[in-house]
């Protein structure tokens, strides 16, 4: 646990007690100060148990207070800033996030942050990998798995790898990522940042306080990033690198024909096949590769020993994650392809799948994905979505309407056994939320690895 120190004597309101919200009620309370935390769900607040002082923010004397802790769900723009934003403003607090907390406690630490609307918790993750193989002292964490203040104290020697969701993006104010890594932009969340443009600003904070020495990794395969890209070249502080996976990228990091070239230096250098990189697979996964090599790069780590760090990385659960292989055909759960987005990466890196999709369809189906059609052996279609899947697959995709994914995971696996197709995937990258059947998406893809490791059991115990 990280202990915040720089408000002790005074007072701190904590609103939003989920996971980052409790762990930032203990760190502050930790350090000295007063603790007035809140959660608007009844629920929330008694599942406290008098552990964390509770105070209502409707009821507080704001200009008694020193900063208001915001939890990254909790709006203080659009559509409407929650109340005791509001109130907080009035009053002159300060309004931050955990991650500016994180920053404050450990100023001699390196830091280093993700952002982009796909792909940060893969390129955290392996950032993070790279680093701990080079023998560095590093926590990962902010919205992949730990919250920023429950990570270990690292001082001086260590770096934090920290994903960042455009939310906690906006509950920054002063930190200064040395390198800062802006994947990509595509559209997403509008409903909390209004438009396009607000979604871009908020993005485009991650290399708000930088200055020079730091570094700024920027993929420039889609318009928006590549504009950002060239701006910061003409005018930030930064070392600007670029990122791409479709162009040679000048003085960047890129792709070509499925190597990895570095163009940092003097020369463009091939660094890695990326085929060897067995987690990594799709070009998506490949500027998420790029952009991890830059970073570890700036962060002053060998080449070679980049590369090889690449080559091991386990990749994340329920992305493209090997379940199982049983007679030539690999069980893959992408379980965290939840749009039709998301699920398009993974259909465009096999060429024979059994796919088991469904759930609770998103706005547009699955009527972008009809140029893989042709990969599709046949489609085994779970929950909500089964009826409007079945429409637009009907004439072009055989299918099978299973109910659930214990009869779709039975049916996929009988078919292809049977067909002996080489190449053979049984692929779940369900395109769906997952809430009609599940609690969440890693719900989902542990049933489906269980169900995997089942056949894997029936299939030693038949031989
Ligand atoms: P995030 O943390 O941004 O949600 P993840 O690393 O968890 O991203 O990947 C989620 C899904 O997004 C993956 O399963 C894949 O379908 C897709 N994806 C991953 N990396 C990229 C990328 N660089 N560009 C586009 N899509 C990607």
């Amino acid at each position: 646990m990280i202990v915040v120190d720089g408000y002790a004597g005074r007072r701190v309101a904590i609103l939003g007690l989920a996971r980052s919200g409790r762990a930032a009620a203990r760190s502050v309370a930790a350090g000295g100060a007063e603790i007035l935390a809140w959660d608007d769900s009844p629920a929330v607040r008694e599942a406290m148990g008098g552990e964390i002082q509770l105070g209502d923010p409707a009821a507080t004397d704001w200009r008694e207070v020193a900063a208001l802790v915001l939890s990254p769900g909790i709006p203080h723009g659009f559509p409407e800033p929650h109340p005791a934003v509001v109130r907080a403003r009035a009053a002159g607090t300060e309004i931050i996030g955990d991650i500016e907390l994180l920053g404050r406690a450990q100023p001699d630490a390196r830091f280093v942050g993700i952002t982009g609307t796909n792909g940060k918790s893969t390129t955290t993750a392996l950032i993070g990998h790279i680093v701990a193989e080079a023998g560095r002292r590093v926590e990962i964490g902010g919205n992949l798995g730990t919250p920023a203040l429950s990570l270990a104290p690292l001082g001086s020697e260590g770096i934090y790898v920290i994903e960042t969701s455009s939310f906690q993006l906006e509950l920054i104010a002063s930190l200064a990522f040395e390198i800062a890594v802006l994947l990509n932009i595509t559209p997403d969340h509008l409903d909390r940042h209004g438009d396009m443009e607000g979604y871009t600003a908020a993005k485009r904070r991650i290399f708000a306080n930088q200055r020079a020495g730091s570094t700024a990794i920027i993929g420039i395969d889609d318009p928006i990033c590549r504009d950002i890209c060239e701006e910061l070249r003409r005018g930030g502080p930064a070392r600007v690198v670029p990122i791409s996976v479709k162009e040679a990228a000048p003085g960047g990091v890129y792709v070509e024909a499925g190597w990895l070239i570095d163009a940092t230096g003097s020369q463009p250098v091939r660094v890695l096949d990326l085929a060897e990189a067995e987690r990594l697979p799709g070009s998506h996964n490949w500027q998420n590769a790029a952009a991890a090599y830059a970073a570890a790069r700036a962060l002053g780590i060998d080449a070679d020993q980049a590369a090889r760090a690449i080559r091991s990385f386990a990749g994340l659960a329920h992305r493209q994650e090997l379940a199982g292989e049983i007679d030539g055909v690999r069980y893959i759960n992408d379980s965290k392809a939840t749009n039709a987005e998301a699920t398009e990466k993974a259909l465009a890196c096999y060429q024979a799948i059994y796919w088991i999709a469904g759930g609770l369809p998103k706005a547009g189906g699955i009527t972008s994905l009809a140029p893989y059609f042709g990969r599709l052996r046949h489609a085994y279609l779970i929950g909500a979505a089964s009826e409007e899947f079945a429409a637009t697959l009907g004439g072009s995709v055989a299918f099978t309407r299973c109910g659930d994914l214990a009869a779709a995971v039975a049916a996929a696996d009988a078919q292809a056994r049977a067909e002996r197709v080489a190449g053979a995937v049984v692929l779940l990258s369900p395109a769906c939320a997952s809430f009609d059947q599940f609690a969440n998406f890693e719900a989902r893809g542990d049933a489906f690895r269980q169900l995997v490791a089942g056949l894997s059991a029936a299939q030693s115990g038949g031989q």
